[in-house]
């Protein structure tokens, strides 16, 4: 069988631990994942500072006024190499490596992500 190729093991949603850099230790959920670049956006974390100038926003309640957002200095999450997270497993709330189990699904075989802790071994999508 042909070697299947790396896919990203770290999706949307996802909880996940820093294991490298200065933000280290710290975990955070994926807010977008991008395989090409295999980068991660993860919430409050790799924040960087961006300047922002004021602008108009139109009003999202439908009453036509305009709202100026105001500007200045924001956090804006930077993508973090998909190498230097890992995916926190929720069951066992441990950073763990995604091991690829295969499930039968109404008579379909199925990859799933699974804990590769071997005390844990659960799922990673339920
Ligand atoms: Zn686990």
């Amino acid at each position: 069988m042909a070697a299947t190729r790396a896919r990203i093991r770290i999706r949307k949603g996802d909880m996940v631990e820093v294991i490298a850099g200065k933000e280290k230790g710290k975990r955070g959920e994926v807010l977008e994942a991008d395989p090409r670049r295999q980068r991660v956006i993860v919430e409050n974390l790799n924040l960087s500072k961006k300047h922002k100038r004021p602008k108009a926003r139109s009003d999202s309640s439908g009453m036509g006024q305009q709202q100026i957002e105001p500007g200045g200095v924001v956090d804006l999450a930077a993508p973090i190499p998909i190498s230097n997270v890992m995916l926190v497993c929720p069951s066992c709330d441990r950073p763990t490596r995604v091991s690829h189990a295969v499930e039968e699904v109404k008579g379909v075989d199925e990859k799933v992500r699974a804990c590769s802790r071997p005390d844990c071994g659960k799922g990673l999508d339920r």
